[in-house]
């Protein structure tokens, strides 16, 4: 049996509610199979769940150090409000406006953003003509800014924000054009003059997610108007597939789910604690056996 001992280092995951994350599923199965593959009958790292309140937030980081912590994801609804308690954030949260990972250092807690890596994965293999693509985004929250920041880094032709909320787009717009980004946004009624023109289009609102499973953001009506080239990604992952991709697959369209995206921001951020990736099959096969389970 490989087990915890005294000299276990301790990894997790706050957010608030937590108990729903599969982050500690995922990473616990890595670090289990690199226990075992460097032949120690302990863990050197353990990864466990933090529900902390926004309250508590400072508070629980100061325990964090303390108690020699050596990193943490960080999901919602501290992704943001971290910011101002760390020491170093990297240039890449600065330009997402978030952070998802947290590292120790000598120094204090460092800051940085797993999610755009997470999310270029599946996208870099595909090896398409990025900068002569224009990417539509539907929603505007936290994931939307990754999603842009990674667009942005493609060098993508045109970015466009779908969103409902006119302030918050305009707030969404500001904020990233702080770093550079230049995004068009739009209400949803923009769509029919957006689709014909977007190659890539990505769903970062949470319509389509279990228990929702029949809602989609965009119709096959919709789906009709896209070029025959275009890429539909979901940043859902439950369910395998969501009604948007599974329309998206009838058409013709290459689709792609958030599952990827969830392991590789995983593993991005597992290397810069470990400084060593991990096993990305182990942690594939660890969420796939739980999403699929009877
Ligand atoms: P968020 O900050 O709450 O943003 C959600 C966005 O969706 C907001 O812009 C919201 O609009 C919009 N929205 C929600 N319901 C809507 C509706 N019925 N109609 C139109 N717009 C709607 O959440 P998030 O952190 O960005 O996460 C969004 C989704 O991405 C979730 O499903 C999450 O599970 C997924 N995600 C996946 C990964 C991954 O690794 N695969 C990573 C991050 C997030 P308003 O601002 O107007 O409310």
């Amino acid at each position: 049996m490989i087990t915890i001992t005294g000299n276990t280092k301790l990894l997790g995951v706050m957010g608030c509610p937590i108990k729903h994350s599969l982050s500690p599923l995922m990473h616990n199965a890595a670090l289990q199979e690199r226990a075992v593959r460097l032949g120690h009958s302990f863990l050197e790292y353990v990864y466990l769940p933090l529900n902390i309140d926004p309250s508590s937030l400072e508070v629980a980081l100061s325990g964090l150090w303390v108690t020699d912590w050596q990193g943490f994801n960080v999901t919602i609804p501290h992704k943001q409000a971290i910011i101002p308690y760390l020491q170093t954030i990297s240039p890449l949260a600065q330009a997402v406006g978030a952070v998802n990972t947290v590292v120790r250092q000598a120094e204090g807690w460092m800051g940085t953003n797993t999610d755009v890596q997470g999310f270029l994965a599946p996208l870099l293999p595909l090896n398409r003509p990025w900068h002569s693509i224009e990417a539509c985004i539907l929603g505007n929250g936290g994931a939307a800014r990754a999603v842009i920041a990674a667009c942005a880094q493609l060098g993508c032709a045109a970015i466009h924000a779908v969103g409902r909320d006119l302030d918050k787009l305009r707030s969404l717009q500001s904020d990233v054009a702080a770093v550079g980004i230049t995004l068009q946004t739009h209400q949803w009624d923009a769509l029919p003059s957006l689709l014909p023109r977007s190659e890539l289009v990505v769903n970062t609102t949470p319509i389509g997610m279990h228990p929702h499973r029949d809602a989609t953001p965009l119709e096959q009506s919709d789906l009709v108007q896209l070029p025959t080239q275009a890429v539909v990604y979901d940043l859902i992952y439950t369910p395998r597939p969501t009604r948007l991709l599974e329309l998206s697959a009838q058409r013709g369209l290459v689709a792609i789910d958030g599952l990827d995206m969830l392991v590789f921001q995983g593993a991005a951020a597992y290397e810069q604690w470990i400084g060593e990736p991990p096993s990305i099959p182990v942690m594939q096969q660890a969420l796939e056996a739980y999403l699929t389970r009877p």
